[in-house]
């Protein structure tokens, strides 16, 4: 007596090769019935023997495609109908996000075979792809996700790729950017002016010159990448220097896991992470004396690696003699990554020496993804291709609303219902030509998720392009959002916490609601407000901006802090170093006043002590003196012990002074302490600090639970003994790794607290 069930699949299941799955299994099964895209996902309606249906919802989740993501499966009696056979109906027009689009994915197992396969027919065909991999959000005009709403709609199929993708037994069945020789995008191979070289083999032509040292422009998946032999030191060079990039990191793209674990310490963690199907940046520890040349990360203990994910990256290391490449997105140094062909020559005829193109358009910019591994979870730094537009699942409901982030780094955030979906990395909002970009990633992600917000939220600082941008929106309700409460309500929600809790937002900047520059605070806070229990004393900036780009100018101020005019006569190499008369100029600067903004900054407090050691007076990069002092403080031998830092009540708030901690620092450096000993002592003096002020927090709130945010806990070793330190006191602390700890998580923070302004 057969019986029939009606199944509803939830998740991602669109697009990446769910329903010929379930027709793969149901025709194995001897099932009959059918399989659709319904509004609330996949549907699919079945009849047969019972144990075969009780086999068929085993297999389903068991056997799932690996790109498909179930949230939910719900499973109901339904009437039998005395169907035939199997069938896979057409799409239901009316979907909702709630089936949602899937990431860009990586080249699949079996395309790689037939990739590398001479007699395949998509033999070294730079676009294989089938419904397990391929590009996805990156080629997606508009929903439903059919191939005349993607970037591939210039290309109609040949007869063969037409006939795979409407064979359910082919595993390029309803794989929209299907593709091959005859029919799909071919590549191109163009000198720095942008005329055409002639070549048979445009993979291979490239290759054969990176592996002579010259600079590539190569177009992938989210924009152009530059990409020169990681071997290679004059070349490496030559990138530095045409792209204006004097020392920040470049990620190494190495062609298997074996390489990567030459180059860094690969555990079970980082392997899992490189392997992962985003195949993010890694950032892992740099063994010692490899072959990558030294000027790809200077300074730092670790290196990004990745693996390819395009067939494009695996036909490059097979036809080239380089072991790893440099792979950095193509722009000059912060703009957003370049992607159309004509835009990249016009603007990289200077970097790149020849550019190897492909004519299908890049829809949507996208940089890689970069992860670290950091006491023992995973965590993202930038989160954006191969995570995006996968939503963070929410503890509770929200309405419509967008979140516009901060200013670096940036992201937006759109939300509805349980979830919230952060946009890929916008970048840094400074440069006029992110405006654009900022505008498009709100356009694309609002349409693609049909999300029509009705709240923005944004930050504080007046001053902001995403301020100023939501000021600006009209028709809807807008929400100001304080930078560390949305740090701390992004690290709840990330955890699915709902009650007040502790939170320590430790980072560069972001807008007090006193005018001043915070970025040292402990706060109580809920999404429906905060009180701020506890920061960094507030010290001058002196220069303004300036003393971000220069930390010797906050040495000087915490100097003058701890020592008064006697800072002089404490024997520091860094006040020599400097000169009487920059220092005594920039004294005169805080006393009278000018151009010195105060801040609680946690980051420049970093700079101070940085530069205090002789480590670096001036920075290429955001955070870098403060990834150097922790490279530093990793290397050295663990016992150090901790500085000691003040503690004073006033205006209903702990004030953490510094003073101590610069008088131990000038005793170290007097006594030509090591630099690690010292950023050690220095780190650990911190943790300490911030422990001792939860404990007296919790005495008086009687709040158990700490969120850690802010970009300063990319900071590993800062992070691991923090988590550890307060641990140890019975605290239950709650971290970022699914959204950065820094300003790249900031959206998911305003999104929730304005949410919970709308409907409490
Ligand atoms: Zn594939
Ligand atoms: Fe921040």
């Amino acid at each position: 007596m057969p019986s029939a069930c009606l199944i509803k699949v939830r998740g991602v299941v669109q697009g990446v090769g769910f329903r010929p799955f379930v027709y793969r299994v149901a025709r194995e099964l001897h099932l009959c019935g059918w399989v659709l895209n319904g509004e609330q996902g996949v549907e699919i309606h079945l009849e047969g023997p019972e144990p075969a249906l009780e086999e068929f919802q085993r297999l389903l989740t068991t056997g799932a495609p690996p790109a498909s993501r179930i949230t939910a499966v719900e499973v109901q009696g339904a009437d039998v109908l005395g169907l035939q056979e199997f069938v896979i109906k057409a799409s239901e027009r009316n979907e909702r996000p709630t089936v949602r689009i899937s990431p860009d994915l990586p080249v699949c197992d079996n395309c790689l075979r037939e990739l590398k396969d001479s007699t395949n027919r998509r033999f070294e065909y730079p676009y294989i792809n089938c419904t397990h991999c391929g590009p996805r959000y990156t080629v997606i005009l508009a929903l439903p996700y059919d191939r005349p709403n993607t970037t591939m709609k210039a290309w109609p199929f040949d007869e063969y790729c037409d006939r795979e993708y409407h064979d359910p037994a082919n595993r390029r069945f309803h794989a929209q950017p299907n593709a091959c020789w005859e029919c799909g995008p071919q590549l191109a191979l163009w000198d720095a002016s942008g005329a055409q070289i002639e070549t048979q083999d445009p993979v291979a032509e490239a290759a054969r010159r990176i592996a002579l040292g010259e600079v590539g422009a190569v177009k992938g998946l989210g924009g152009f990448h530059l990409a020169v032999d990681a071997a290679n030191a004059d070349a490496v060079a030559l990138l530095r220097e045409r792209k204006r990039r004097v020392e920040k990191p470049f990620a190494v793209m190495v062609p298997d896991i074996a390489t990567a674990a030459q180059l860094c310490e690969v555990d079970a963690l980082a392997r899992q992470a490189l392997l992962s199907r985003q195949r993010p940046i890694v950032l892992l520890p740099k063994r010692d004396n490899t072959f990558i040349a030294d000027a790809v990360a200077p300074g730092q203990r670790d290196l990004g690696l990745f693996l390819p994910y395009t067939p494009l990256h695996h036909l490059l290391f097979a036809a080239g003699e380089f072991r790893a490449l440099v792979m950095t997105s193509a722009n000059l140094s912060e703009e957003p990554i370049a992607i159309d062909n004509h835009e990249a020559v016009h603007r990289l005829a200077e970097v790149a020496d020849f550019f190897l193109v492909h004519n299908r358009e890049i829809l949507l910019r996208c940089d890689d993804s970069v992860v670290r591994p950091a006491a023992g979870r995973v965590r993202q730094v930038r989160r954006s291709r191969g995570f995006v537009p996968e939503p963070v699942q929410l503890h509770k409901e929200v309405p419509p609303v967008l979140a516009a982030g901060g200013e670096l780094k940036n992201t937006i955030c759109l939300a509805r219902g349980p979830f919230a979906f952060l946009s890929q990395h916008v970048g840094d909002l400074e440069n006029a030509e992110s405006f654009d970009f900022f505008e498009e990633a709100v356009e694309h992600l609002s349409k693609v998720l049909e999300i029509e917000p009705s709240i923005i939220a944004h930050d504080l600082h007046p001053d902001y392009f995403s301020t100023k941008w939501a000021l600006a929106q009209e028709g809807v309700r807008r929400i100001g959002v304080q930078h560390h409460h949305a740090h701390i309500a992004s690290c709840m929600a990330e955890n699915h916490l709902d009650e007040k809790v502790i939170g320590i937002a430790l980072d560069g900047t972001g807008y007090g609601t006193d005018g001043h520059i915070w970025g040292g605070e402990v706060l109580l806070a809920d999404y429906s407000g905060f009180e701020r229990a506890a920061h960094l004393a507030y010290v001058p900036m002196p220069g303004g901006a300036a003393a971000i780009r220069e930390p010797w100018r906050m040495a000087v101020s915490y100097l003058a802090q701890t020592f008064g005019p006697a800072l002089f006569e404490q024997g520091i190499p860094f006040v020599g170093e400097l000169g009487w008369r920059r220092a005594a100029t920039t004294l005169q600067m805080m006393d009278r006043r000018l151009n010195s903004p105060l801040t609680s900054s946690c980051g420049r407090l970093f700079d101070a002590v940085a530069a205090l050691v002789g480590m670096r007076t001036t920075v290429n990069y955001e955070a870098q003196a403060a990834m150097e002092l922790e490279s530093a403080a990793r290397r050295a031998p663990p016992g150090a012990g901790a500085y000691p830092l003040a503690l004073e009540r006033s205006d209903g708030c702990w004030q953490i002074g510094a003073g101590p901690l610069f008088d131990a620092i000038a005793g170290d450096l007097r006594r030509a302490a090591p630099v690690g000993i010292i950023s050690r002592r220095f780190h650990n003096a911190l943790v300490a600090i911030f422990v001792c002020v939860a404990r007296s927090v919790r005495d008086e709130s009687a709040l158990n639970r700490v969120c850690l945010s802010g970009g300063t806990f990319q900071n590993a070793y800062l992070l691991d003994n923090m988590i550890r330190g307060l641990e140890h006191e019975g605290f239950e602390v709650f971290t970022h790794a699914e959204v950065p700890a820094g300003d790249g998580g900031l959206s998911l923070g305003q999104a929730m607290i304005a949410a919970h302004a709308a409907a409490p």
